[in-house]
């Protein structure tokens, strides 16, 4: 049986032999058309040219095109490219790329290697496979990438890959790093006004961000024993092992030999496509282990991030696994998650979340540290929209899962200092202005000698110098929920501005101007602030009472998306408009539906075709035992065989429950698939389709508990995670 082949091919693999090919230092960003790439290639002018865009988003005139497309077409093949491609991220959530050689005949026998400033700055992409939530209409099928010279070209494999943004002829997105870019450039605009305050001399602010990525390896052999793990990228049943994670015994745990071979192999990869891997480490369920980037400008992290998964998938294979991203492949063990730690930087250096040792740089700190709670408060059922998926609502909102409650913790000394600024009064007399600068505000570096009170069950907590947000799915580009704190953030800042400024001109002194603004926030932002378990019961009923938005399917979290506030929002900040939000609304939800009729679709094959019949097969055996049972007992063999004869009425009545409900849930599917209207069709797949994959999951766990283990075809969990 393919199960036992599997099993006996896992076992006997040996680690693949990693060499180490020269210094980590050395390999860094190797095979990158960086910076440092461009100065020792370019001529002066073109390298100027560049470094404007990237810095200032002036445009590249063709002539500089020309020259900057041949240097990097140069470079490009003395790393061994022959082909190129613009490399873009459209809304499927992964990434996009579609070849063309430089190699141009000329005449019948003579070829060149040509790439001029026409074939990097822009392209025409038939854009109509790919999701456009009816922006273009079929007759109009096309769109562009354009480049996006702020995120380096990087040859991987013999391709030459050019970042690029992806939009429809009518000037809509259609990918997720055109608003991420206007996102990330709305918040540099609010957030040097704000800085200014502060320091006169900061001009650009921008945004950072470090993804710690979350993944699971599996044994190739066995992945392909298990056609839900293959097709879907989770188990759809399965009977959790005797031993999971209870005894805590895998988080920073030995790395397994073949898993270290993979990281090393893997690291080694990244670092020569420029991505400064870190921290490797076991995660805390068996088998799923963390890798951790040092952060970078948030534009290129999410770049990166995207790369990543996609050089992840390449080693993983090179190394005989499966590598699942799936938030929640496995019932009953944890999840995985890609937390997104976030932060504002100055082109002055200075970290904006970052306390300093001086009261007034604090104030600065505070007022960026309380905006950012504020805007979360403000806008927390867009960041739980940002994160929402069919595959990550089994990790937010499901059973054995947080709940889906956006909340932001900060820690007992960072409530102690807001909860004594809340207090202070409007009107300071310079005495009590001093005594608050001297002793809540000025203390608060030494706060941070202790900040290890973390509260691993929080969805957005503050680490000290830098905001990270846990809700965000393994699987998810980190680009949207990046896209949608920046412009929140932005918004948060630009009204503080406002209102400071009001305060200023109607005579009040900018310290106290910028004080009295800030007390109000706390006010108004404490009900997002939570410091206790995330996780608990008790959390959610609080919440509620909080009125917090607790949305636990995709279909309503997404909903928030274009509801007046967020249209408000969004155009107001510039980073996505009315029509681009509705196609992303569509797009999301049918996204949505297609998961679930994947994943129902191969629950029912599953359960019919694999359990079913091996099930039978099982109880046929039980029967001929009984018959011969009976054979030789005669009359009293139903005593001898009572126990068999209650495993073959049990196997009976839970095959019997399984047809019907696959009957019924393909009857479900079908009234779904003929509602005419994308919003009710998502409803009823999310309310009337899914509630069935539990009951069906249930019976045929049951039977894979009863049948013999030598008959069972898919691969147990315990084999799974423990190989
Ligand atoms: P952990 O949260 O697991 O304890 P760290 O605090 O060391 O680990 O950092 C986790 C991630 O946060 C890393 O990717 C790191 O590069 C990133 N990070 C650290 N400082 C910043 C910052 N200022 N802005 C954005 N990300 C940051
Ligand atoms: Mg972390």
């Amino acid at each position: 049986m393919l199960r036992f082949t599997a099993l006996t091919t896992a076992q006997n693999r040996k680690p693949v032999a990693v060499p180490e090919n020269g210094k980590r230092s050395e390999l860094f960003a190797q095979n990158v058309f960086n910076e440092e790439a461009m100065r020792q290639l370019m001529t002066r002018d073109a390298f100027a040219a560049v470094m404007n865009a990237i810095h200032n988003g002036t445009k590249i005139d063709r002539r500089v095109a020309d020259q900057v497309a041949t240097a990097m077409r140069d470079w490009a093949i003395s790393k061994g490219a022959t082909h190129y491609t613009h490399w873009f991220q459209p809304l499927t959530g992964g990434t996009a790329e579609k070849h063309d050689a430089f190699f141009e005949p000329v005449t019948r026998d003579r070829a060149i290697e040509r790439f001029g400033g026409g074939q990097l700055v822009q392209q025409e992409s038939d854009a109509s496979s790919f999701p456009n939530g009816g922006i273009r209409n079929t007759f109009e099928a096309r769109g562009y990438t354009a480049w996006d010279p702020s995120s380096p070209p990087f040859v991987y494999g013999t391709v030459l890959c050019i970042p690029t943004i992806f939009i429809a002829y009518t000037g809509e997105a259609l990918d997720n790093k055109t608003p991420l870019l206007k996102a990330l450039s709305a918040l540099d605009q609010a957030a040097t006004e704000v800085a200014r305050y502060f320091d006169k001399n900061v001009s650009k602010v921008t945004t950072t961000l470090g993804c710690e990525q979350e993944y699971f390896l599996i044994d190739k052999a066995l992945a392909n024993t298990r056609p839900d793990l293959m097709i879907t990228g989770r188990t759809l049943l399965g009977h959790q092992a005797a031993k999971g994670q209870q005894l805590d015994d895998h988080y920073l745990g030995a790395i397994p030999s073949r898993v270290l071979a993979f990281m090393r192999d893997l690291e080694q990869e990244c670092l020569l496509l420029g991505i400064p891997v870190k921290t490797r480490h076991n995660e805390v369920a068996p088998n799923q282990f963390e890798l951790a980037p040092i952060f970078e400008e948030a534009n290129l992290a999410v770049d990166q991030n995207s790369l990543l998964m996609d050089v992840m998938r390449k080693v993983a294979e090179r190394h005989d696994f499966v590598i699942l991203f799936h938030e929640k492949p496995f019932a009953g063990v944890n999840g995985s998650g890609k937390h997104n730690n976030w932060s504002l930087v100055t082109d002055t250096g200075v970290n904006l979340l970052a306390p300093s040792k001086t009261p007034i740089k604090n104030l600065q700190f505070l007022t960026f540290f309380i905006c950012t709670i504020k805007a979360v408060c403000e806008y927390e059922p867009l960041l739980r929209a940002s994160v929402a998926s069919a595959t990550n609502d089994y990790r937010l909102g499901a059973n054995e899962a947080p709940p889906a409650i956006v909340s932001v913790f900060i820690g007992e000394q960072l409530t102690q200092v807001l909860d004594a600024l809340e207090v202070s009064s409007d009107n300071l007399s310079p005495e009590e202005k001093t005594e608050l600068k001297l002793n809540v505000v000025g203390k608060i570096p030494d706060l941070f000698l202790d900040t290890t009170d973390r509260n691993r069950t929080s969805p957005f907590a503050f680490t000290g110098n830098k905001f990270e947000f846990r809700a965000v799915g393994s699987k998810a580009n980190c680009g949207k929920p990046t896209m949608v704190l920046s412009t929140i953030v932005a918004q948060q800042l630009t009204d503080f501005k406002k209102a400071v400024d009001a305060l200023i001109e109607g005579g009040k002194k900018k310290e106290d101007a910028i004080f009295k603004v800030l007390r109000r926030y706390i006010k108004e932002s404490k009900k997002i602030r939570f410091e206790g378990d995330g996780y608990s019961k008790e959390w959610e009923e609080e919440a509620a009472r909080r009125g917090l938005s607790n949305h636990k399917t995709t279909p309503e979290a997404l909903k928030e998306n274009i509801s007046e506030k967020a249209v408000a929002l969004f155009e107001s900040t510039g980073v996505l408009s009315k029509v681009e939000l509705l196609a992303r609304y569509e797009i999301g939800l049918e996204e949505y539906v297609k998961t679930v009729q994947i994943e129902s679709r191969v629950l029912g094959d599953i359960a019919l075709n694999h359990v079913v019949p091996t099930a039978v097969r099982y109880q046929n055996t039980l029967i001929e035992n009984v018959k011969g049972l009976k054979e030789i007992f005669g009359d009293s063999y139903q005593e001898v065989a009572a126990e068999q004869l209650e495993l073959i009425r049990h196997i009976s009545e839970h095959i019997k429950v399984i047809h019907s409900q696959v009957e019924a849930m393909v009857e479900a599917r079908k009234h779904a698939n003929h509602l005419p209207d994308f919003e009710a069709k998502a409803d009823a797949y999310c309310t009337q389709v899914k509630p069935f994959f539990e009951v069906i999951r249930y019976h045929c766990d049951k039977l894979e508990l009863m049948v013999d283990d030598e008959l069972w075809t898919l691969t147990k969990y315990r084999e799974l995670l423990f190989n």
